[in-house]
């Protein structure tokens, strides 16, 4: 990271991406001192050379350029960590990994213009990972070096220098945009907003505010947008300069959009790219096996529209579409068993992404539970695709009792869940795992649940 040179930079939080910030730091000549709130602090400060310092203490930040701190640590609700509440009343700037990566391409020097690395940031409450993994399997597709970083995988200071020619991908969280205090992608990505992460962001503005970061004035060459929801259309028209203006591509799955601008959506299984009024562009997506369901068309919509932007042809992608094999826990076909598909989507931790999952399919048997978000489950209902639920949690009983009008089981572990709904499945029937829940109840991760799930679906007859 440059432009610290000789000065003296803090770390909050020495997790995956406080441990990357610490090497890139120190790389740059900064002088770095860490805190973590875990008990061993002192002993993976000196693993990797930094002093630890206590920020919570009054005056700790008085030598200090800028505090950096980690994505799961909240910067301003609830209620800022002690050590970010201290580097405000000090007066020391607070931002995150991704504000100094976008801070260090900036100032990095080109030898031409035209050829220089581009960087394509993705946001939005779903389908983040899922469209940032597909725009660059595209891109892999079509021959362009690429890497992907962000919230999905590797950290992004974790990333090599990006060559002439090369795109990095970056999928980037709520948290991660609402601190960073540089965010200058060449293209934006909004895929949606569902009222998701409500607690961390003061409500649905604060929460949509920080989304919005990304498209902020002076913002990105192109904005690729989701307009399925007022917020995205709000965004849209504020980036456009007026019919036939194509800063913006508008996305949507289920609208057919018309205007003069830039515009791709899919509409019954079928993708349609126009501009300037005249079809450029379609695919037929039933055909994709890796992106089943509206929402997934979404996403192909949005990751179409991402590479659109950088003068990617449209039979390239279609190409790639067609290869992509989805991402683990996202709509993934497991296994297929005396014609019953056992599909994982663990990452359905919320409301929203789980009645995507359920549209997806015809008939479903349906496992879900765990620990509940906000909002409630009736957002779900009446889920006509669901034959009957098969309920999961520490809260089985309650999280049962909410979905009305459904035949309903309560089963508590994964196991008895999977048994029971391979049992009860008929040949044409799909057994989903789409929780509509956080699994900190029962598993450290949903990637666990997950995996739990294959377990299981692998250790039936
Ligand atoms: P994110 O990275 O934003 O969490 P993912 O691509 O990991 O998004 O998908 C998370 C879950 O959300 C998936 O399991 C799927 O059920 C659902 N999902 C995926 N794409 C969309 C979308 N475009 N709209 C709504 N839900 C989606």
């Amino acid at each position: 990271v440059k432009g610290f040179e000789g000065k003296t930079v803090a770390v909050l939080g020495l997790g995956r991406s406080g441990l990357a910030t610490v090497t890139a730091l120190q790389a740059g000549g900064a002088d770095v001192l860490v805190w973590d709130d875990s008990p061993n602090a002192d002993e993976k400060a000196n693993d990797i050379g930094a002093t630890l310092r206590d920020l919570t203490k009054q005056g700790a930040f008085t030598d200090v350029a800028s505090l950096i701190t980690s994505p799961g640590i909240a910067h301003l609700y609830p209620e800022p960590h002690p050590a970010i509440a201290r580097a405000m009343a000090e007066g020391c700037p607070v931002d995150n990994d991704i504000g100094l990566f976008f801070q260090s391409f900036a100032t990095q020097e080109w030898d031409n213009f035209s050829t220089m690395p581009k960087v394509i940031a993705v946001t939005g409450s779903n389908g983040k990972s899922t469209t940032s993994a597909l725009i660059h399997h595209i891109l892999e597709e079509a021959g362009r070096p690429t890497q992907l970083a962000g919230n999905i995988g590797r950290g992004v200071l974790d990333i090599e220098e990006a060559h002439d020619g090369e795109v990095v991908v970056l999928e980037l969280s709520s948290y991660q945009t609402d601190l960073a205090r540089a965010l200058t992608p060449d293209v934006a990505v909004f895929t949606n907003l569902s009222p998701d992460h409500l607690d961390r962001h003061a409500g649905h503005g604060g929460y949509f505010a920080a989304k919005r970061r990304l498209f902020a004035e002076g913002g990105p060459d192109r904005a690729v947008i989701g307009v399925d929801e007022f917020e995205g259309q709000y965004i849209a028209n504020q980036m456009s300069g007026g019919p036939g203006d194509d800063r913006v591509i508008r996305v949507s799955s289920g609208q057919k959009l018309s205007g003069a601008g830039w515009n791709v959506f899919a509409r019954k299984g079928f993708l349609s790219e126009t501009r300037k009024g005249r079809q450029v562009g379609s695919i037929d997506l039933r055909q994709i096996a890796g992106l089943p369901g509206a929402h997934n068309h979404q996403n192909a919509c949005a990751a179409y529209a991402a590479c659109r932007a950088l003068g990617i042809g449209p039979r390239v992608i279609e190409q790639a579409l067609h290869s992509f094999k989805g991402l683990p826990h996202r709509s993934q076909l497991i296994a297929e068993k005396n014609g019953v598909r056992f599909v994982n989507d663990s990452k359905a931790t919320n409301v929203d992404s789980a009645a995507k999952a359920l549209a997806a399919f015809d008939k479903v048997r349906w496992i879900c539970g765990g620990l509940e978000k906000e909002g409630g489950l009736d957002a779900l209902l009446p889920a006509p695709t669901v034959v009957k639920a098969y309920v999961i949690g520490r809260e089985a009983g309650v999280f049962a009792m909410k979905l009305k009008g459904l035949d309903v089981e309560v089963c508590g572990d994964m196991a008895t869940a999977v048994a029971k709904a391979a049992a009860d499945a008929q040949s044409g029937e799909t057994v989903l795992l789409a929780p509509a829940a956080a699994s900190f109840d029962q598993y450290d991760s949903f990637e666990k649940r997950g995996e739990d799930f294959v377990m299981q679906v692998s250790a039936l007859e």
